[in-house]
């Protein structure tokens, strides 16, 4: 929590307001709460944040966006209700069903909306499994990257219909986040029906106020600020600053801002106001939780490495290990490991743990059955039993994130 109007605030103010004043790649996301009522899409708000995003684009040469949609299973659902057709309320099968019948017209709504401001865009439904593959992701990249040197707006779901657990992105922060990398964004805009990150789980401290910053996603307590994950699908504010803080680390802010708000995207990238509304002010500039991007930013390929996928396993290490890999740098090797968890193949991701703690995620060089004959043991030990040619680590440092937002 920060107070208003101390210097450290007005840094910051001007750190916000420069970054979001030279964004040249912007990544938008808005959340199924804010494009949809009971009746379906609410295609007035789309609409309206279609203009606001047409005024964002003009606002500076050679600016892009990408925006990330969801709502094609809420338009699915009130398109098969109005049609007396029956809707299972749960179930994959359901859920895959009204994003087929909804995809089409979310995209036919945003297309019609944009299209006023002369806008041309572009669909894009991905799975996880698209990202996974390094040469599909290099592809995917190439194509966003052709699509917005011509000046077309991409618009990215999830193509729910043929995605299954295991595969998913689980929601669409975690896919906008992995956007914000392939699209080598510079801000990372998160349209939500809340106001921004409350200092407080809203469920104990029920007039807990709005964070206009923070400084250091990676030091948040997720578990004590929003109760751990809330709904699924709808990710809640968890999946919010989960990805916020993987933007954070490839070095790109996060605003997280109520997204029917008035002239929300106008007045957050300060620019001058249609109509009678009043001015922005630099306060109003201020609205929605800030969340300034890691100092150092990690690499683009050890983001991905990250992630790509869901982790398949776990490797818990003793104390010896957690050392080497968080105070000197050093990879993770045979000997540090004590257990392993879960069934995974050689060049999978890895949750590394000590003592319950995630210290971050990495790739694999063994499978878990390798792992689990070779853990504990030193390094002539390991060559005695799988020869000299083998992995003196079980994680090369290269390969590994600590930290890792998952
Ligand atoms: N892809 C889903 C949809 O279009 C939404 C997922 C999410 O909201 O995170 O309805």
């Amino acid at each position: 929590m920060t107070t208003r109007g101390t210097g450290l605030n007005a840094d910051r103010r001007r750190e916000r307001a420069l970054a979001l004043a030279h964004a040249r790649t912007v990544v938008i996301k808005v959340g199924s709460a804010v494009l949809s009522n009971s009746q379906g899409l609410d295609t007035d708000v789309m609409a309206e944040l279609a203009r606001q995003m047409a005024v964002v684009r003009n606002a500076a040469a050679g600016r892009r966006l990408v925006l990330v949609s969801s709502g094609a299973v809420a338009a699915g659902r009130a398109v098969l209700a109005a049609n007396g057709q029956k809707v299972e309320a749960a179930g994959l099968a359901a859920r895959q069903a009204a994003a087929a019948v909804g995809q089409g017209r979310l995209i036919r709504v945003w297309e019609d909306s944009f299209a006023v401001h002369g806008i041309s865009t572009a669909q894009m439904l991905l799975t996880r499994d698209d990202l996974r593959a390094r040469a599909r992701f290099l592809n995917i990249r190439n194509t966003v990257a052709a699509l917005l040197h011509a000046g077309v707006l991409p618009i990215v779901n999830e193509n729910d219909t043929v995605s299954v657990s295991g595969l998913k992105f689980g929601d669409n922060d975690c896919l906008a986040s992995l956007l914000v990398n392939l699209a080598d964004a510079d801000i990372f805009i998160n349209l939500t029906s809340a106001p921004g990150v409350l200092a407080a789980d809203p469920r104990r401290t029920p007039d807990a106020p709005v964070m206009e910053y923070i400084d250091d996603a990676a030091a948040l307590d997720l578990k004590q600020l929003c109760g751990g994950k809330t709904e699924a699908g709808s990710g809640g504010m968890y999946s919010k600053l989960l990805a916020a803080g993987r933007a954070a680390q490839i070095g790109v802010p996060t605003l997280i801002v109520q997204g029917r708000a008035p002239d929300v995207l106008i007045r957050a990238f300060d620019l001058e106001l249609a109509g009678d509304g009043d001015a922005p002010t630099f306060f109003d500039a201020c609205q929605g939780t800030w969340v300034f991007p890691a100092r150092q930013a990690i690499p683009h390929r050890k983001f991905w490495i990250a992630y790509q996928s869901e982790p398949a396993g776990d490797v818990l290490v003793d104390a010896g290990a957690a050392n080497a890999l968080l105070r000197t740098g050093g990879s993770l090797l045979p000997g540090g490991v004590h257990a392993v968890e879960g069934s995974f193949q050689k060049g999978a991701l890895v949750r590394v743990i000590h003592e319950g703690q995630t210290l971050g995620v990495g790739l694999s060089n063994y499978s878990a059955a390798y792992l689990k004959k070779i853990m504990g043991l030193k390094r002539h030990e390991v060559a005695a039993i799988l020869g000299d040619a083998h992995y003196p680590e079980v994680i090369h440092r290269d390969n590994l994130l600590l930290d890792a937002a998952v």
